[in-house]
């Protein structure tokens, strides 16, 4: 993918802030340079293009209600078992994903979100929920953040995809309930998502994904106070030394034949397409080291 495709778009950010009466923690993203990064590489149509989008938002939204250190992936099975969606959000900032599927991956009956958060130690926790037509990763999450994490949120996460298929804007909000949350302000607050965020991708549109705007209304009347902020990016994992690494489980006799034909190997990134050349030289010294 070239990187004039991402060029021309602002950094994506997010933010958190908390209500002065403790009722609320809001977290606002505007993903477009991630979602975008990631259905590029992927070369995503139709349908797909959307769903990988909220799929890594929604990731990306999981993550940032975490103590830093957690990645999280976000794995959608789609209807029908058609095809698979992954995203890959990493404490740097930095997200990833990949589609697996020879046709459009799309919700509803049988589509199911696996959310998986590790740390660098290796513990790991993961959920599963169903993916509706109707709630979307949107819905799929909330139900995740409460069977899973005990956490009662509200969520949104959307895109506005150009005609062509190309996503011009995406972006979400998750707001958090507090201990100290009674019941005239969360009646409020939702109110408030029901109707004025109904349709968030207008109203993403309107503020051109700006978290600090997203915030501003969400909580607009209350007093409240910007805690954090976030810089995060469409960003992979990959690099000359893990792709050698993952030859290292290739058996001796692959290793030895691949040597002997001693053609250079070009190996693909699944997840950024990025092409690496693995000549015979680091090959044979894979053999010694094994
Ligand atoms: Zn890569």
């Amino acid at each position: 993918m070239s990187s004039t495709d991402l060029e021309n778009l602002p950094m994506d950010r997010a933010i958190s802030a908390v209500t002065h009466d403790g009722s609320f923690r809001v977290l606002a993203v505007r993903s477009t340079r991630t979602t975008r990064g990631i259905a590029k590489s992927q070369r995503a149509s139709g349908p797909t293009v959307e769903n990988l989008a909220d799929l890594a938002s929604g990731t990306l939204l999981v993550r940032l209600t975490m103590a830093p250190n957690y990645r999280v992936q976000g794995i959608i099975q789609g209807a029908g078992g058609q095809g698979t969606l992954v995203a890959d959000s990493w404490p740097d900032g930095g997200t990833r994903g990949l589609v697996r599927a020879s046709g459009p991956v799309v919700f509803g009956e049988g589509a199911r979100m696996q959310l998986m958060r590790s740390l660098p130690n290796g513990a790991m926790h993961q959920g599963i929920v169903e993916v509706s037509r109707e709630h979307r990763v949107s819905g799929a999450v909330m139900n995740y953040l409460l069977e899973s994490e005990q956490v009662t949120s509200a969520l949104g996460v959307a895109s506005v995809v150009s005609e062509e298929g190309e996503i011009l804007l995406s972006g979400g909000y998750v707001v958090q309930l507090l201990p100290e949350c009674t019941e005239p302000p969360l009646a409020v607050m939702y109110e408030r998502l029901r109707h004025d965020f109904a349709d968030l991708s207008r109203v993403l549109a309107e503020h051109d994904g700006d978290p600090d705007k997203l915030v501003a209304e969400i909580l607009s009347g209350m007093e409240y106070t910007r805690t954090l902020e976030f810089d995060l990016d469409f960003r992979c994992r990959c690099s000359s030394e893990r792709v050698l690494a993952s030859l290292a489980t290739v058996g001796k006799h692959e290793l030895e034949d691949m040597i002997r034909k001693a053609e250079p190997l070009a190996i693909t990134c699944d997840y950024c397409r990025q092409e690496y050349q693995v000549q015979t030289e680091m090959l044979r010294g894979l053999l010694t080291t094994s």
